[in-house]
């Protein structure tokens, strides 16, 4: 986890934690060159498990640029260029977290291409929706664009950080939807077990946000403590927090606990 400490991984595996799959996202900054994507793709493949696995956790990553990187197309197939050297990595699950920032038309041309990269090479896919007030319109657009592609294989695919307004449009369309939990803003804990009991916890799971802002790694445990207040049973909790993720991150191969 780039913009985490040590001690999160030390936090994570003593709450039990067995594996972390972790997106390419933003630095907290825009890189300079495509040079940079290199040596961030060689942190996330060669350096993050290595620092996982001192704790006797299994580090996985997506790989792509970012939407927030992704709006000069120039830059971005450049660094979509550096991509397929790092796809054959042992912990390389897929490509993500593509998806969108701002809505714009050449981050969906971007967006388009990962998708073509995902399904050239039979990868899964894991994509970022937009925050706050255009998270409905990117997800309209992100699942209007999927719709072009006939040969996708929708249980490959999983819509990141779905809220209530936009989960039913992810799960109706086939796909996994993720909800991503944070302390305080957009979805707490107790909205993400409010969504789980509207709509069942079939392709639906969560997972913790580690970014730059105010969040927590430790949000799925925390998660999961509240399920068992709101009277959960023990498998129902296992099958949201573990068993979910592990059905769907087993689609790739390399995904062995
Ligand atoms: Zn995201």
């Amino acid at each position: 986890m780039v913009s985490r400490t040590t001690e999160d991984y030390e936090k994570l595996a003593l709450a039990g934690c067995e594996a972390i799959c972790e997106p390419a996202f933003w630095a907290g900054f825009d890189r300079s060159s495509a040079a940079g994507f290199y040596d961030y793709f060689r942190q996330l493949t060669e350096y993050e498990p290595k620092r996982a696995a001192k704790f006797g956790i299994k580090h996985f990553s997506w790989l792509c640029i970012n939407p927030k990187e992704a709006d000069d197309p120039g830059f971005a197939r450049e660094v979509m260029s550096i991509i397929p050297q790092f796809l054959d990595c042992p912990t390389v699950l897929g490509i993500g977290e593509i998806g969108l920032n701002k809505n714009t038309r050449n981050e969906l041309m971007i967006f388009e291409e990962h998708v073509q990269l995902a399904m050239d090479r039979n990868l899964p896919i894991l994509i970022h929706t937009p925050h706050l007030e255009d998270k409905l319109k990117g997800t309209r657009l992100i699942l209007d664009s999927l719709a072009s592609f006939s040969k996708l294989d929708r249980g490959k695919v999983i819509v990141d950080h779905v809220e209530e307004h936009t989960i039913s449009h992810v799960l109706d369309a086939g796909y996994w939807a993720g909800m991503t939990l944070y302390p305080e803003s957009k979805c707490t804990p107790n909205r993400a077990i409010d969504m789980l009991e509207i709509y069942g916890p079939e392709r639906l799971w969560m997972n913790s946000a580690c970014d730059w802002g105010i969040s927590d790694p430790l949000a799925v445990p925390r998660c999961a403590l509240e399920m068992k207040k709101r009277s959960h049973s023990a498998a129902a909790i296992e099958q949201i927090i573990y068993r979910n993720p592990k059905r769907f991150l087993s689609q790739s191969a390399k995904f062995i606990l």
